[in-house]
């Protein structure tokens, strides 16, 4: 009906990653190497990335395609489901329809498994054999966990100090699928051994866990290194949630004018909105919102330069908003939303005012998250709670200004392995 519907296989599934920056003529701003202030090539980065990978990161083709040994994993949990949550309009008393795109569905609960299992088998591709990794609240790391064991990688594990010790059950499917997994800042690398000697109490952050995980891959040969947010690469992979949403919507005759995502690094955000950015770009009227933690808030308050995107400066620099690379934020239950930098796309785009963010404190993503497993049974991950706040107070709006609108939101996960987070919230110790 519309007119950009993407190519689907079969059963529903896209068969192209999409590039959004070059289709809309935006050029992103590139990485540049700290020591010269110029450009980094591909072949600096070649000690961290398989070749693919940095070909995708850099890529200026519109449509990319699946390779079909990838299209078939992505079945095994694609195409999610689209719903509409009607339950959840009525607890809120909205005349505003509302849509999710539901992620919580694949088997590691969260959309990250979209681009662990195209990293993972472009790395198999290029003949690696262990990957080294970060992990925040943990869903990253048991993303890339099941997806190198589905292509046969080692996968080495490096979990911020705070999640590891408050979310157990994430390290138990881990070492279920197989990897290892390391609190960070860890005694594995000589960074996470010297920050531990000065601050035995360090939390670790996302920021940091990275510069171990670097420094794991560049010691060890063999080893690579991936990302679960942030990069190009990343967003590319998770472009095929706003495509098989822009399929589902399209088959039920709708279109929404407000589509939002939360935002930790950017990956899902980009992956729900950037396909409907292009409808935006050729005139069509929607608000595209980027909701994240008041206590982070690296979109609402941060400033657009560039930034290193790990602690110890070990990685290139990115134009980004960024609340600057030494900053520790506060430990939240949303972990995924705890990182000082943004996706440089998303970046982009929020500079040129094609999209906007708005930040939520942790009570309002709570009280939100229950009145939305109430209405509709899905326990949301603390991070998508973010993404229902920003609905909700979008509906709210609309419903003050005698106005309907047509929501879409992207529900990145599920809570099931949150509910001590829960269970604090219940116990009134999250105002
Ligand atoms: C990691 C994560 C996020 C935040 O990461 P983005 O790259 O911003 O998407 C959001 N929701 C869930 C469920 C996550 O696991």
């Amino acid at each position: 009906m519309y007119c950009i519907t993407p190519k689907l296989t079969a059963t529903g599934i896209p068969t192209t990653y999409y590039n959004l920056l070059p289709d809309i003529g935006v050029p992103g701003s590139p990485p540049l190497d700290p020591a010269t202030q110029q450009p980094v090539g591909p072949d600096k980065l070649a000690a961290l990335f398989p070749m693919a990978l940095l070909e995708q990161e850099m890529s200026s083709a519109v449509h990319i395609p699946i390779p079909e040994e990838l299209l078939e994993a992505y079945a095994d949990y694609r195409p999610t489901p689209l719903r509409r949550a009607r339950r959840f309009e009525k607890a809120l008393g909205t005349r505003s329809a509302i849509y999710y795109k539901y992620e919580g569905v694949s088997p590691v609960g969260s959309h990250k498994l979209n681009t662990a299992l195209a990293q993972a088998y472009y790395n198999r591709e290029a003949g690696v054999k262990r990957i080294a990794t970060e992990t925040g609240a943990g869903q990253w790391g048991t993303a890339l966990s099941y997806a190198c064991r589905t292509f046969g990688i080692a996968c080495n594990v490096y979990m911020v100090k705070v999640s590891y010790h408050q979310k157990p059950f994430r390290r138990t499917m881990m070492e279920l699928y197989g990897a290892s997994v390391h609190a960070s800042p860890s005694q594995e690398t000589s960074y996470g051994r010297s920050l531990s000697a000065a601050h035995p109490d360090h939390p670790g952050s996302l920021g940091v866990a990275i510069s171990e995980a670097i420094e794991d891959t560049v010691t060890h040969p063999g080893t690579k290194y991936a990302l679960g947010s942030v990069l190009n690469h990343v967003l590319l992979h998770q472009t095929i949630i706003g495509q098989e949403a822009l399929a589902q919507l399209d088959t039920l005759g709708v279109f929404p004018d407000v589509v939002v995502g939360c935002h930790g690094g950017g990956s899902n955000f980009a992956g729900i909105a950037f396909p409907f950015a292009k409808h935006k770009a050729n005139g069509k009227e929607i608000e595209i919102i980027a909701a994240e933690p008041a206590s982070c808030p690296t979109l609402t308050k941060g400033e657009f330069r560039y930034d290193h995107g790990d602690t110890a400066n070990l990685t290139p620099l990115m134009k980004m908003y960024t609340l600057g690379s030494g900053v520790v934020p506060d430990p939240i239950h949303a972990g995924g939303l705890r990182y000082h930098g943004a996706a440089p796309q998303v970046s982009e785009l929020l500079a040129r005012g094609m999209i906007a963010a708005r930040a939520y404190p942790q009570g309002v993503t709570f009280e939100v998250a229950r009145t939305f497993a109430g209405a509709e049974g899905i326990i949301p991950a603390p991070e998508s709670a973010h993404a229902i706040a920003a609905a909700a107070e979008v509906a709210r709006e609309a419903d003050a200004a005698g106005k309907a609108r047509t929501i879409l939101f992207n529900l990145s996960g599920h809570g099931l392995l949150d509910l001590g987070a829960y269970q604090d919230f219940l116990a009134g110790k999250i105002k």
